[in-house]
């Protein structure tokens, strides 16, 4: 039988970090929604069966109307709201996605994946269990005390900054939340994470793309404009 490919795309978010009325997800980038790219790439996505869209409380409807009817997504079979920081969120998507093979967790504010960065995670995925997209750091790292002190300078070839899509095998990623929400962990940050501490499972990294920066604060949207020329 077919294996069934689902991915979550993340618009909970309130973007405080980009002062901005409207959140980053919704914000316009060519006068198009931030969220409008990522989408429409999984639309896109030959291998992608089914996209389940996280939004706000009480925005679900807007996000029904303005971008799922408006553009046309067709995959977009379910929209859920979300929790109070990410890792709800993705609970939420994890919830309504059963039943799947693969899951493919996706930021909405990162408007710039590309099909061969699906692919790779695909292919990926499908020999290891557990993905996720990142690139190799540029700058030098230093990990610094509470005083901002230098402690620690980590080999920079070791050292990747991450991305999404983070992709799963479903049952993997399912026990590994359901495991995180009877815990009391904190700090979260990515689902990597989760089926690291959660899990013990090694997560292996694909190379994403210096272009899959996620929107954040004022400077990415002018960042975001060149790149989707
Ligand atoms: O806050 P941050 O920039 O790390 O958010 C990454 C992604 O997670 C964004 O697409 C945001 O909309 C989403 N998010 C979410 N629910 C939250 C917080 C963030 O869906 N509670």
């Amino acid at each position: 039988m077919k294996e069934r490919h689902v991915a979550i795309v993340l618009a909970a978010g309130k973007g405080r970090r980009m002062n901005s009325k409207v959140q980053k997800q919704y914000l316009l980038v060519h006068e198009k929604p931030v969220l409008f790219y990522s989408l429409s790439v999984f639309e896109k996505c030959p291998f992608i069966d089914e996209v389940i869209l996280v939004t706000g409380h009480g925005e679900e409807r807007y996000c029904r109307k303005e971008i799922v009817e408006s553009y046309g997504f067709r995959k977009v079979k379910k929209i859920v709201p979300g929790g109070k920081e990410r890792y709800h969120s993705v609970y939420e998507g994890i919830k309504a996605a059963g039943g799947c093979d693969y899951l493919y967790i996706h930021d909405g504010a990162r408007p710039f994946i590309t099909q061969e960065i699906l692919e790779r995670g695909k292919k990926a995925v499908e020999q290891y269990g557990s993905c996720v997209v990142g690139m190799p750091v540029k700058d030098t790292i230093k990990l610094i005390d509470e005083d901002r002190f230098a402690v620690q300078t980590p080999e920079r070839e070791k050292v990747w900054l991450v991305q999404t899509p983070q992709i799963f095998r479903y049952d993997l990623i399912k026990e590994a939340y359901e495991k995180l929400m009877n815990s009391d962990q904190t700090g979260i940050t990515d689902d990597a994470m989760v089926v690291e501490r959660m899990m013990g499972e090694k997560v292996k990294l694909v190379e994403g793309s210096y272009q899959n920066i996620k929107i954040t604060t004022p400077e990415d949207l002018g960042i975001a404009e060149l790149f989707s020329q």
